[in-house]
């Protein structure tokens, strides 16, 4: 059995359900076994696949690296901005990092403002 199941396989199990003759119960009772735990994976990738993020680290140019190794620049502004929330590369949920601009020390006192 593949690891995905696919909807036609998922649609069969209700379908074959109130046909099975007494004497395939066994058989029909082992497929339906393998379907859910085949089912039961399948949801643990897509929980798994859901929870995923790719980090948008903007630099001072506004050009946005990406954490699968991209680079994209908007015209304006950065990826929140520009409503984008899924990364377009690898399609996993986007997180942004902007560039945050670094703070001079003073140079008499050394003090940061
Ligand atoms: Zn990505």
């Amino acid at each position: 059995m593949s690891d995905i199941l696919t909807s036609e396989q998922i649609a069969m199990i209700g379908f074959e359900a109130p046909y099975v003759r007494p004497d395939d119960a066994d058989a029909a009772i082992q497929r339906l076994v393998e379907t859910s735990l085949a089912l039961h994976a399948q949801l643990a990738v897509l929980a798994q696949e859901k929870e995923a993020t790719c980090t948008w680290t903007g630099d001072d140019d506004g050009l946005w690296t990406t954490e699968c190794g991209h680079a994209y620049s908007f015209v304006w502004d950065g990826p929140e901005d520009n409503g984008q929330k899924f990364c377009g590369y690898c399609g996993k949920r986007l997180i942004q990092v902007a560039y945050v601009e670094p703070v001079e020390p003073n140079e008499d006192t050394g003090a940061t403002p």
